[in-house]
């Protein structure tokens, strides 16, 4: 189900970050578990609809792709045993109750986690094209892309040759920088990460001239992808820490990956299962047949049983797509038969067919020409 994480904070689609930071405080305060009238559900929603709306890029992420990016927790698991290797999949990881204590951070007093969050690279975005056939079955691409990425001369240090790292000297490696000032609360001490620094506490003694210091240039990159089997349209990746490299060294965000599935002209996809269309001849219907069927897997025989109707459905277990998750279960395939009536009939078609109609006592139409005649009428 799609959340509306706008109406859970009760704003409007185009607020402002500090609307949208005073509306959580209200609605924070009036749900807190801690009170009498607390509703611990209703605060976990309030917490994670902000988690989104108050990060700027995943806020963008969620206006874009909206139920996407809620659907992909679907396939949620995390990194734990992840069956895929080296990345997982977009869990709605907003990572909410790490970072419990972020509503009253600027009352109370800005840590360390907060540098460090401040610092770590931002998450990137792109698309990525496969096929029909790449999506079921599962492929492995290169994609470039340019992006702030690690600094080879310094090695992301941000620090020049053998220059040392030291106490930075403004801050005195507290990383935070103590004012007190007067609130609606009363005198409240409050940090804010030290410029200097950017709260990290130790700088460079001399800054490396390739990045200035930073750890980081924007450079492109080559990137092997794993796309795992049965993926579907729309359906995202994320690639952790592939996305921009951190602040000196600080976490690196991460690559996510829109895929785009290309349609295909012979099946249709529900999910896992897979649907075709076959048509078959009146003969074939009627006195039952082994037809060859192609299915991504290769060629098939399908037994037509006698007396088949058409829009019969025969369903052909396992030749579906593999479950994103399960890879070793698979889908079935759906193959929908119809009976094609001839066109064209020869001379001794026709005769044939004329005796089936007299031995089953059916009334056929025996004169082209009169029926040639009816159709010319109506045209
Ligand atoms: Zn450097
Ligand atoms: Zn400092």
């Amino acid at each position: 189900m799609n959340k509306d994480y706008y109406e859970i904070l009760g704003v409007s689609k185009n607020s402002s970050a500090d609307e949208i930071k005073k509306a959580f405080r209200k609605k924070a305060h009036e749900h807190h578990p801690d009170k009498g009238n607390g509703n611990a559900e209703k605060f976990k929603e309030i917490n994670e609809a902000y988690q989104v709306l108050s990060d700027e890029s995943k806020r963008q992420r969620y206006d874009q792709f909206g139920s996407n990016f809620e659907q992909a927790g679907g396939f949620g698991g995390g990194a734990q045993g992840n069956p895929f290797g080296g990345f997982d999949f977009n869990g709605g990881g907003f990572d909410f109750g790490s970072d419990f204590g972020d509503i009253f951070g600027d009352i109370f007093g800005r840590n360390q986690t907060h540098a460090s969050r401040r610092n770590r690279g931002i998450d990137l975005e792109m698309g990525i094209s496969i096929t029909f056939e790449e999506a079921v079955f599962g492929v492995e691409k290169n994609i470039s892309l340019e992006k702030q990425d690690t600094c080879k001369t310094c090695k992301g240090t941000g620090a020049e040759g053998d220059s040392k790292i030291v106490t930075c000297p403004k801050c005195h490696g507290q990383g935070q920088i103590r004012t007190t000032r007067q609130t609606i609360f009363g005198a409240v001490a409050s940090s804010v990460a030290c410029d200097r620094c950017s709260g990290m506490g130790k700088i460079p003694e001399v800054a490396c001239k390739t990045c200035g210091g930073t750890g980081a240039l924007r450079q492109e990159k080559t990137i092997a992808v794993k796309i795992p089997a049965g993926i579907d349209n729309g359906q995202k990746i994320r690639i952790s820490g592939e996305g921009e490299a951190g602040y000196r060294g600080s976490t690196p965000g991460d690559l996510y990956l829109a895929v785009k599935v290309s349609a295909s002209k012979d099946y249709a996809r529900d999910g896992f299962t897979l649907h075709k269309e076959l048509p078959i001849s009146f003969t074939q219907a009627a006195l039952g047949a082994k037809i060859i069927v192609k299915t991504l897997d290769g060629d098939i025989e399908l037994k037509v049983p006698s007396g088949t109707q058409s829009a019969t459905v025969f369903r052909i277990k396992g030749k579906g797509v593999p479950h994103l998750n399960d890879p070793g279960r698979r889908g079935d395939l759906m193959i929908t038969v119809h009976v094609v009536t001839p066109k064209k009939l020869s001379k001794k078609e026709k005769e044939l067919l004329k005796e089936i109609a007299q031995e089953r006592g059916e009334a056929v139409q025996i004169d082209d020409s009169l029926w040639d005649s009816i159709k010319e009428s109506f045209k």
